[in-house]
């Protein structure tokens, strides 16, 4: 999924909407101060810029390899194909892993090329440490020269010029959803007949979160379930401050969209997959935020799933 935003942009030093309070006052005074504009939706075909053939499938699975196949998709010619050549792009995907040599978290912050302006890949990268099985993060762009991801990549690209944006800041978590969850629902709630997508970045300031890391290997047997993604996937806990970036519909347009997805990182060796912050009394949140105008949804698969959707 890939949002759009041409209108205005993303920015820290703008103008913005201030929005303070504790979690269970923010999310209905969020639509007060949300004007919603109409949300286009595009499914889009984009030929990859690699793909792997499928493995060959072992004798004790009865189905082939959960993700038999492996794409890769150039972030820079995504966003020309979006029309957005030189866009500034944020959100949550996978590393390539033809190229990093392994299935890894990524953190994407990219600028990407237009005439006159190379590409400035600011990316993360988490991955489990062979050495004692914990979190190593590291700076895409200290290994690798590339801007690809693969695998699957929610992303939020926007003009990066200053522009008015939301502000949300909140503490004390009172409910059991999720700063990301609790934006969506509210907008939901309140919007019921309109698809209305965000997309930005968040702080946690204080407390700690629960995040997942996928394994350097893929499963070699399919993942059917979510119970079988969540025993391949490694779960931590990691501490504030985690810079986290998020890209979210609240209702899905049609596109067959994993609605919510936010990765996090640190300048502490921290990040992964955001799910929700584990001190609700304690936490503290401070985010910024954009309305997107389009939405797309690039190659998507002729069979569905609901399976590891969190
Ligand atoms: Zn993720």
């Amino acid at each position: 999924m890939f949002l759009k935003c041409r209108r205005t942009s993303f920015s820290w030093e703008c103008n913005y909407l201030v929005v303070t309070y504790s979690l269970a006052e923010l999310y209905p005074l969020l639509c007060c101060f949300f004007s919603p504009s109409t949300l286009t939706a595009h499914s889009q075909t984009l030929t990859p810029s690699w793909t792997q053939p499928a493995p060959p499938r072992r004798s004790s699975c009865t189905r082939p390899p959960w993700r038999s196949s492996n794409t890769e998709y150039n972030m820079n010619s995504v966003s020309k194909e979006l029309e957005l050549p030189g866009a500034f792009i944020l959100g949550a995907a996978a590393v390539p892993s033809r190229i990093v040599g392994m299935n890894a978290e990524l953190m994407p912050l990219v600028l990407t090329e237009k005439e006159g302006q190379p590409t400035v890949n600011s990316s993360y990268f988490s991955s489990i440490n062979p050495a004692d099985g914990q979190c190593l993060q590291k700076k895409y762009s200290d290994h690798f020269s590339d801007c690809h991801f693969g695998l699957l990549g929610n992303l939020f690209a926007c003009e990066g010029k200053p522009g008015k944006v939301i502000e949300v800041r909140a503490k004390k978590r009172t409910g059991n959803q999720s700063l990301v969850t609790a934006l969506r629902t509210t907008l939901e709630g309140c919007y019921p007949d309109k698809s209305l997508a965000l997309g930005g970045t968040f702080v946690i300031q204080k407390g700690k979160a629960k995040i997942h890391i996928m394994p350097r290997e893929f499963s070699v047997c399919p993942l059917n379930t979510n119970d079988d993604v969540n025993k391949w996937l490694q779960h931590f806990e990691v501490s504030a401050p985690l810079i986290c970036q998020s890209v979210l519909v609240s209702r899905d347009p049609g596109l067959d969209l994993r609605v919510e997805h936010t990765h996090c990182f640190s300048h502490h060796g921290e990040g992964g997959h955001y799910y929700i912050d584990t001190t609700p009394d304690s936490v503290e949140y401070v985010g910024y935020f954009l309305p997107a105008e389009f939405v797309y949804r690039i190659d998507r698969p002729k069979e569905t799933h609901g399976v590891g959707r969190d």
